[in-house]
């Protein structure tokens, strides 16, 4: 790689590795700064909307993912005492995507598909145990800070950007605010190897419950069966501790899928989640991308998919205005299509998704309900319901924005 990057990036997670390998290809060298030792493991985002599978398709990502990803082409919205409210076929959209389906691969299964596609490109590097701490900038250059096993060093760049995740320092030194809120409920996240799918759930199912609502996913894994991951709400005033507690894991479990003998759990954490949008992608020669500018709640998957959108769109610009072929006015067309599109599209139906959910009144969930099943009435419905939940629509919306 040249010994000044055209392009820094704070952050190994899924966003920073495909902003950077998307730069790479574009022949603009890059150096991807990472805090951690190694690509993180936990068990966060897993499902893929078919957008994103076709913006990682021309990096060899997407048929790579496939080799073990499990493709998910109908998902149910559910009631736990009703049961199914609406089950929805992607496939219903296959003549607007070659991938007609959800994919589900576990994030921390994706980065390594990313990391070794960009160890393939000569002019990209990845430091690990590189936390950046501090950047500034001028006319000409960025010149980002970071600490590393040998101490402090510094690295000159044209650009910077940030996909150092929901506490991004790149966005705090850029002084911009991260509006928006934290829901009260924290989520409660648990793998199980025991099968759903006999019990009539498809691979991808939400339960709407006033209490113990639920959503459940199933995953790979290490390989076949795979395993199924649950999610389920911790009430703002319980301790993390009981909450994660087996005998109440088990009773979570029961609840909604009762069984003989008790769950088998592989894992099991808690995480906050916000609704937070910065209130701008952009300060000069930095840039904010993934969530490190966004953050929302997870049903819907909207979350690393947008952070996806918004690597390929920066890029895409990025090294345009890297090559001279734009001015910076490029990074400002990308900050209004992805902002707003984040705002009037990932937070508002997140949002709209989880209070479907979680709705607390007899007369919420029967309108619920009833605006799901007159969505499921007709073809035109049903393909407009499935246009935004799997994302076509925002890009659109975000395409459509000059
Ligand atoms: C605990 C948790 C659970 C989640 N569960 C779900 C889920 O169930 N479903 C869902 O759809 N989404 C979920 N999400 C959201 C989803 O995982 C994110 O949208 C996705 O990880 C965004 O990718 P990213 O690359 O922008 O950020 P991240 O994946 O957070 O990556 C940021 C990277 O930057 C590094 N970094 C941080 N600070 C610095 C620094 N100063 N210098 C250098 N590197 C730095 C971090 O170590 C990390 O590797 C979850 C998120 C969290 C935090």
């Amino acid at each position: 790689m040249a010994k000044t990057p055209r392009v820094v990036v704070a952050g190994a997670g899924p966003v920073g590795l495909l902003t950077a390998l998307a730069l790479a290809k574009r022949d603009i060298s890059v150096l991807v700064l990472e805090a951690e030792p190694g690509l993180t493991v936990d068990l966060r985002a897993g499902t893929y909307h078919p957008p994103s599978l076709e913006m990682m398709a021309p990096y060899g990502i997407t048929d790579e993912m496939h080799k073990t990803a499990i493709p998910v082409p109908r998902w149910q919205i559910r009631d736990r005492k009703e049961g199914v409210i609406v089950e929805w076929d992607v496939t219903l959209i296959k003549d607007l995507t070659p991938y007609p389906y959800r994919l589900h691969l576990e994030q921390h299964r994706l980065t390594p598909i990313l990391h070794s596609k960009l160890a393939e490109c000569p002019n990209a590097e990845v430091r690990f145990s590189h936390e950046v701490t501090d950047f500034s900038q001028d006319a000409g250059k960025v010149t980002v800070t970071a600490r590393t096993p040998g101490g402090v060093e510094k690295f000159d760049a044209e650009w910077l950007v940030g996909a150092d995740g929901g506490r991004s320092t790149v966005r705090k030194c850029m002084g911009v605010g991260f509006e928006g809120y934290t829901w009260p409920e924290r989520f409660l996240v648990a793998s199980t190897t025991y099968d759903y799918e006999p019990h009539g759930y498809t691979l991808n199912a939400y339960v709407a419950d006033p209490v113990d609502w639920n959503a459940m996913f199933k995953m790979p894994g290490d390989g076949p069966p795979g395993m199924w991951r649950v999610l389920f709400p911790v009430a703002p005033e319980e301790d993390e501790m009981a909450a994660l507690s087996e005998r109440n894991v088990e009773r979570l479990m029961q609840g909604f899928q009762p069984k003989a003998g008790s769950y088998p759990i592989m894992y099991k954490s808690i995480y906050k989640v916000h609704q937070r949008v910065a209130s701008d992608f952009r300060a000069g020669r930095a840039l904010l991308a993934g969530d490190a500018a966004h953050l929302n709640n997870p049903i819907g998957a909207f979350g690393l998919n947008g952070g996806i959108h918004d690597a390929i769109n920066l890029a895409e610009k990025l090294s345009r205005v890297c090559r001279g072929e734009g001015d910076a006015g490029l990074l400002d067309l990308y900050v209004r299509q992805r902002r707003t599109v984040n705002l009037e599209y990932v937070q508002e139906y997140s949002v709209r998704n989880l209070k479907r959910l979680i709705a607390k009144t007899e007369a919420e969930r029967r309108q619920n309900f009833e605006e799901l099943r007159e969505a499921a009435a007709t073809v035109e419905g049903r393909r407009n319901f499935l246009l935004v939940s799997s994302m076509i629509a925002s890009v659109r919306r975000a395409n459509a924005i000059t």
